[in-house]
């Protein structure tokens, strides 16, 4: 008997006697290192002790999952070997092949080790112990499967095992598992075979072996046969995550991934992703590219560090703060010649010295129909606002549609049976409904049009709209719609939503609650294709991309799609199933990606059928699609019948990576990633019905134009209110500037000097076109300024409102999500805006720098945009302050002397608007937003209360709308709300004493203690995990959604393996 056995009974005894604590001091104390020389010098005895090693390796098995360095100490001691030596020896031996196999199941987590015990035959030995089926040893095989399982996460040891012929192997036995453990008894040797499979798919040459070795069809059997039982999830979740990442890749079905318009741009920038457009070859397939094949180009990165991961995404997480402190620094330096910039004393007449008040007893006129309703109700007046520079628009009012009026014209045309040749076209441009022509559906806008004096359904009472309605079946859509807005597909149809406009519905939205395993039932029926493609219908049923012939024409067994209309985005549409639509979106106009917007028409439905819609080239990695947020849908029956309104609908909802390959040229050189599939259903209610789906409430230019001339009709004496034309876009759309105010009381000095020193607001929304959410909004702060409350008067008169409404107007009338003709993101362009490619960025800028050069910097900037990955509204704003607490920079205490006014105003918005929340808010500088509005106006301008306000596009999950999805009524009340927070600031920063301020600090201190997601990339993601493991990532290494607790939680050496299933990425960007 050695002397080693007694001692070593000592401490196994020991260590017996309570399990955690004992074997922590064991460890710390280096119990480890010894057990391992112990185990050298045994094993060189021959033959070795059978007890001794019996006892060692029970003794290591207990030691190994407490010990972190474990592998590295095994490896360095030799001891790897040793146990190997011992298993090969005892593969008859239980007795001992157990505790052997538990200690190499802890080694085998160490990836460097991995590979070694591959070299050494391990991988052969576990296949020699798994199989073939036996029922024997359970409790070995399933120790050997876990050691197996580890060791094929190294891509040496899955390529060993696929030249081995082992992935037939498992799912073989795999079948056998699943065909004899009929009392689901051996759940966790079933797993652990498919975490065998999963590993070795991670390599393409495993990938193709499961393919090839009919995988796909073995695991969907199985996996439909488990479905039914619950406690079999965790097998259908990994096999359906196996599946899906074999699943052989497809290419998008277009002949390219630009857009399917092309607008030529005056110049080309020199380098960036619109350069790299233009400089690629015609001809070269884009739509696909080697994405796939250089994943294994690279071998195992191996790395000593047992699995310390989350170290390291810490540190990256923080990457994106800004940390160069003369950065940090507004400085306050317009950048340009104030003579450069003197042309843009005409946008601000109410600054100007000989600004003279008109005291005249008449209103004077300024455009017919205003006139009309804006009864004189003072004596002052000011020619000023009227001076040429305002747009040319005319009142439309779409909005609020006199519905009795159309469902007369409704009745009336019924009747007379769908006339369409006699109606009269004047002036006014005219449109078929389908609805009364009996389903057709096309309504081009004929004739040539006239001087566009329209005032169709204006509710400032003009009875134009009566006599032009004579003819009943022709729906009239006036000049400035169509004429007015300049679309590169040069649309002539009028959406029916922007005709009859959007009334929101009294009732509550609220947030979807998501049912359980949908996702994997999508996913499932999209693995059918391939388990069964003779029920595949594959009929292109709309394409773009065939310019002659876009809508398919149709026996009436396909439904109808169509988006050639302002706002549009539907590049191509295809019939999967007798009810399953695949939909393709268009990039935007110069680019090959930033698909997530849509708007599309449909019609040729049946009614009560469930119809699904799956958009297949979404990009984002997550979405609020996953936490409830629905699509919104138009039915223009509903319109007609006095309902004109968007509607949150659809079930089954939810958003995933699919199988549609990215190329790398499209995702900034990016390799190997995926699509992401949006998919939803939906029933229609109405036969003969013309339905509309978007990604959010649609808003378009046409729309704004409509609502800037409403506006106008909102003009009382006592307000000033001017529109002015800011520049040109390249399209050739105008972009509109407001100046909203109130008029000064008198000509008197007093009052027109305070008039001119009032405080200026400059807000600006709808850089990024998908965003409609921020018109919305934008809409409700627009009337809430006009409006006629003692808030309103007393809002006009302490300060004066420059905005710039949409400062994408391009993007928006094509239909893109994020960009400008250009192909460039506008809110990146801030920094050096070029005044040809970006003139709404270049001339908003230059008239904040004007605004600076005369010391009348703005108090309040802020951009309205949409959030599409968060919950509630909020503000991201500037403070070097709260830069520097997240960082890591040290600073010095003059480096941090700053004024907490930037905190106001969300402070306010917090207390009073129930949708905003200030927990969400931000004031971290980041250096990817470095040139966005926000900072550049903060850094160049020296505006210290600079603001991005997010809306979100979901709905809320605290204060009054929690659990709702939201809707306009909200947006445009946060655009009030907000107006009314100003008022709010002005009293606050007019007071003497500054406990406010005060308060402000003691709150920023309250909430240090929670700066664990320190920027606004950090924040993106906030939802709480949910109970189906929602996979995005197919490709993911991730460890599995259970744990394994069989042998006392011991394997995994990563206590925080669980934190790496949280749902997909962080880092991205709005
Ligand atoms: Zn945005």
């Amino acid at each position: 008997m050695s002397k080693g056995s007694s001692g070593m009974e000592v401490i196994l005894a020991s260590l017996e006697v309570s399990r955690g604590r004992r074997v922590s001091v064991f460890v710390s104390k280096g119990g480890t290192g010894i057990l391992f020389q112990i185990l050298i010098s045994a094993s060189k005895e021959l033959p070795p002790s059978e007890e001794l090693m019996l006892q060692l390796h029970s003794l290591l098995a207990k030691v190994g999952p407490k010990d972190r360095k474990f592998g590295v100490k095994a490896r360095l001691s030799g001891a790897l070997n040793a146990t190997v030596n011992v298993t090969k020896q005892n593969l008859q031996n239980t007795k001992l092949l157990l505790p052997c196999l538990q200690v190499l199941r802890v080694y085998s987590t160490n990836s460097v080790n991995a590979i070694s015990l591959g070299k050494n035959g391990v991988v052969e030995l576990m296949f020699k112990i798994v199989a073939p089926y036996s029922k024997k040893n359970t409790t070995l095989l399933k120790v050997a499967l876990d050691a197996l399982g580890a060791l094929l996460k190294s891509k040496t040891n899955a390529r060993r095992a696929v030249d081995g012929g082992h992935v037939h192997v498992l799912l073989a036995l795999y079948q056998d598992w699943h065909h004899n453990d009929a009392r689901h008894r051996h759940m966790l040797i079933r797993k652990g075979l498919l975490v065998c499979l999963r590993n070795i798919t991670n390599i393409k040459l495993g990938r193709k072996a499961f393919i090839d070795t009919d995988g796909m069809r073995i695991l969907y059997n199985s996996s439909t046969e488990c479905l039914p039982v619950r406690t079999l999830d965790p097998l259908v979740n990994t096999s359906s995550l196996i599946m899906r990442k074999c699943f052989p890749k497809n290419r998008l079905p277009l002949p390219t991934i630009k857009s399917a318009f092309h607008y030529q741009l005056p110049h080309v920038p020199a380098a960036g992703p619109v350069a790299q457009l233009y400089s690629q070859p015609p001809g070269v397939d884009d739509v696909v590219d080697e994405s796939d094949d250089n994943e294994e180009t690279d071998a195992d990165t191996e790395n000593d560090t047992e699995n310390e991961e989350d170290d390291k995404d810490q540190g990256a997480a923080n990457d994106d703060i800004e940390t160069d402190l003369n950065k940090l620094h507004p400085k306050n330096n317009p950048g340009r010649p104030f003579e450069e910039l003197r042309v843009y004393e005409r946008f601000f007449l109410e600054l100007s010295e000989d600004f003279q008040v008109t005291l005249s007893p008449k209103h004077v006129p300024i455009m017919s129909c205003q006139e009309d309703c804006s009864l004189t109700k003072g004596e002052h007046t000011v020619h000023s606002p009227s001076v040429p520079t305002t747009a040319p628009l005319t009142p439309l009012e779409l909005d609020t549609i006199l519905l009795t009026k159309d469902r007369d014209r409704k009745g009336e045309e019924v009747g007379r049976g769908g006339k369409q040749e006699g109606s009269p076209v004047n002036a006014t441009r005219h449109i078929q409904s389908p609805l009364l022509l009996g389903g057709i559906a096309t309504r081009r806008v004929g004739g040539g049009g006239g001087g566009g004096g329209s005032n169709w359904g204006s509710d400032c009472g003009s009875e134009g709209a009566e006599d032009e309605a004579g003819e009943g079946a022709v729906l009239e859509v006036p000049d400035t719609m169509v004429k007015g807005t300049r679309s590169v597909p040069q649309y002539a149809e009028v959406a029916y939503p922007d005709y009859f406009g959007h009334i929101a519905p009294t009732f509550k939205e609220p947030l979807q609650e998501r049912v359980y395993g949908v996702q994997r039932s999508k996913i499932f029926q999209d693995i059918e294709r391939l388990i069964h493609p003779n029920d595949i219908v594959d009929k292109v049923v709309y394409d773009l991309d065939i310019p002659s012939c876009p809508v398919i024409e149709d026996n009436g067994e396909s439904l109808k799609f169509n988006s050639q209309f302002e706002s549009g985005n539907l590049r191509k549409a295809v019939q999967i199933r007798k009810y399953e639509y695949d939909l393709v979106l268009n990039s935007d106009i110069n680019s090959n990606h930033y698909h997530q917007w849509f708007y599309f028409e449909v019609s040729g439905m049946r009614v009560g059928t469930n119809y699904r819609f799956n958009i297949i080239n979404s990009e984002k990695s997550n979405s609020q699609f996953n936490y409830g947020m629905q699509v919104l849908m138009y039915s223009v029956q509903d319109a007609i019948s006095g309902r004109p309104r968007w509607v949150r609908t659809g079930t089954d909802i939810c958003y995933y990576k699919n199988h549609f390959a990215r190329s790398s040229i499209a995702a900034g050189g990016q390799k190997g990633k995926s699509y992401y599939t949006m998919t939803f259903s939906t029933s229609f209610s109405h036969k003969d019905d013309v339905c509309y789906f978007a990604y959010h409430y649609p808003y378009t230019y046409s729309t704004l134009k409509m609502h800037l001339s409403k506006l106008e009709a909102l003009r009382t004496p006592q307000i000033y209110l001017r529109q002015d034309v800011l520049c040109q876009t390249l399209g050739g759309n105008s972009c509109p500037l407001l100046t909203i105010t109130a008029m000064p009381e008198s000509n008197s000095n007093d009052y027109i000097c305070q008039f001119r020193n009032r405080p200026l607001i400059f807000l600006s929304a709808r850089v990024h076109p998908g965003e409609t959410n921020a018109s919305w909004v934008m809409k409700g702060t627009l009337e809430f300024l006009m409006g006629t409350s003692p808030l309103a008067a007393s809002l006009r008169e302490a300060y004066i409102f420059k905005i710039v409404p949409m400062l994408n107007p391009d993007g928006v009338v094509n239909g893109n999500h994020r960009c400008s003709l250009s192909g460039e993101d506008l809110n990146r362009q801030w920094q050096n805006p070029n005044p040809e490619l970006h003139p709404t960025i270049y001339h908003t800028k230059s008239l904040l720098q004007y605004l600076a050069h005369i010391q009348r910097a703005p108090l309040v900037f802020c951009d309205y945009h949409g959030h599409s990955r968060k919950k509630n509204v909020f503000m991201y704003g500037c403070s070097v302050k709260e830069t520097v607490w997240q960082s890591n920079i040290s600073a010095t205490s003059s480096d941090l002397q700053e004024d907490l006014g930037y905190r106001a105003l969300p402070k306010i918005l917090s207390q009073i608007a129930p949708a905003f929340s200030m927990a969400s808010c931000s004031f971290v500088v980041e250096r990817s937003k470095e040139s966005t509005a926000r900072v550049v106006v903060w850094r160049e301008i020296g505006v210290q209360r600079s603001y991005t306000m997010e809306s979100t596009l979901c709905g809320c999950d605290q204060g009054k709308y929690k659990g709702l999805q939201i809707g306009t009524r909200e947006l445009e009340e946060m655009g009030a709300q907000f107006c009314v927070a100003l008022l709010r600031l002005k009293r606050l920063t007019g007071m003497r004493n500054h406990q406010h301020l005060l308060d402000l600090e003691s709150d920023i201190i309250g909430t240090q203690s929670k700066v664990v997601s320190p920027t606004t990339y950090v924040m993106e993601e906030d939802e709480p995990s949910f109970l189906e493991a929602i996979d995005y990532s197919a490709e993911s290494n991730d460890e599995d959604a259970e744990p394994e607790n069989e042998h006392g939680g011991g394997v995994q050496e990563n206590p925080n393996h669980l934190d790496q299933l949280s749902d997909g990425e962080t880092n991205h960007r709005d």
